[in-house]
């Protein structure tokens, strides 16, 4: 197999344009994909200063990576949500590439912040999912550090296989307001306690991030968190992935119907109101008490 434009020996097959790659010609064209996916959705500015959420996964370390090497100005923040055999182990990925990179890096436990882990959270309330517990945690500790530190944006590694699960997902259960909240800069309030986010990777397919990730040197750690028991969404990739093998470009195809569709669905959105401030603990809310406050008051009530 020989690179389409080089004739180099190709490292990859991208059906859906019908073009072999060598490493270098795939790294290049990887890259202005992801600038292009940054310019076009207006994702960052040179002034910004980016908070990465980075797992030690392939994903979020491409993602600093890329960003990096594009010279933003970023400061990597991990999430240690008390998961022991699983974040334990991908923790060191993360300081590795931090290190050897010069890369400013943001540690926080959910344990220090909550006085809770995820393990915790698990055996106290087995019968909920542990991931809704552990989004939620994730999401306030990352919005929080990143507006501490003084980041403008924050950026996560949601790549292309990921934004076409959330979008059929939401499809499928018809939950058409949560549609128009899935886009490439996603949240709709403008607030200065809330840092907005963006999704470098969104028109990257994960199989390429794997590729990225051999062909630059990045190394990392994909273990299947334990508690990961989505059956929906394994069923969607499963899906998506057959699909994918019959019909190459699908995918690229229902998130494009999908960025030329969320401007009629975020005018559909009925009235968002305006923000509140969390009486417990002052960030941004829906309702009085937000939800990390109200899942907090039910793990300690069962401890
Ligand atoms: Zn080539
Ligand atoms: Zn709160």
């Amino acid at each position: 197999m020989k690179c389409s434009k080089c004739s180099n020996r190709a490292v990859i097959d991208m059906r859906y344009m019908q073009k072999q790659l060598c490493s270098y010609c795939f790294s290049r064209y990887y890259w202005q994909r992801v600038k292009r996916n940054i310019v076009r959705n207006n994702m960052l500015s040179r002034h910004d200063k980016v908070g990465v959420g980075v797992s030690g996964g392939k994903d979020s370390l491409v993602t600093l990576y890329v960003l990096k090497d594009m010279h933003y100005d970023v400061n990597a923040i991990c999430v240690d949500e008390g998961i022991s055999g699983y974040r334990d182990k991908t923790i060191p990925y993360v300081e590795r590439f931090c290190e050897q990179r010069e890369i400013p890096l943001t540690i926080v436990r959910n344990k220090d912040q909550y006085g809770i882990t995820i393990d915790d959270a698990r055996k106290r309330d087995p019968a909920k999912p542990a991931c809704s517990y552990c989004g939620v945690f994730r999401r306030e500790q990352l919005n929080r550090t990143a507006r501490e530190l003084g980041m403008t944006k924050l950026a996560t590694g949601h790549n292309l296989d990921d934004e076409v699960q959330v979008i059929l997902m939401n499809f499928f259960r018809g939950e058409v307001q949560r549609m128009a909240r899935t886009g490439p800069v996603a949240g709709l309030v403008e607030n200065e306690l809330f840092v907005p986010r963006i999704k470098p990777l969104r028109d990257s397919p994960e199989k390429e991030n794997v590729v990225y990730a051999l062909v630059n040197g990045i190394e990392y750690d994909d273990i299947e968190c334990p508690y990961s028991t989505d059956a929906f969404r394994r069923d969607i990739r499963n899906f998506m992935n057959q699909m994918e093998e019959k019909r190459p470009g699908t995918k690229f195809g229902i998130l494009n119907a999908y960025d030329r569709m969320l401007p009629i669905l975020q005018s559909g959105l009925e009235n968002i109101s305006a923000p509140l401030q969390c009486e417990k603990c002052g960030e941004l809310t829906s309702s009085l008490v937000c939800k990390k406050c109200e899942m907090l008051q039910v793990l300690q009530e069962a401890a």
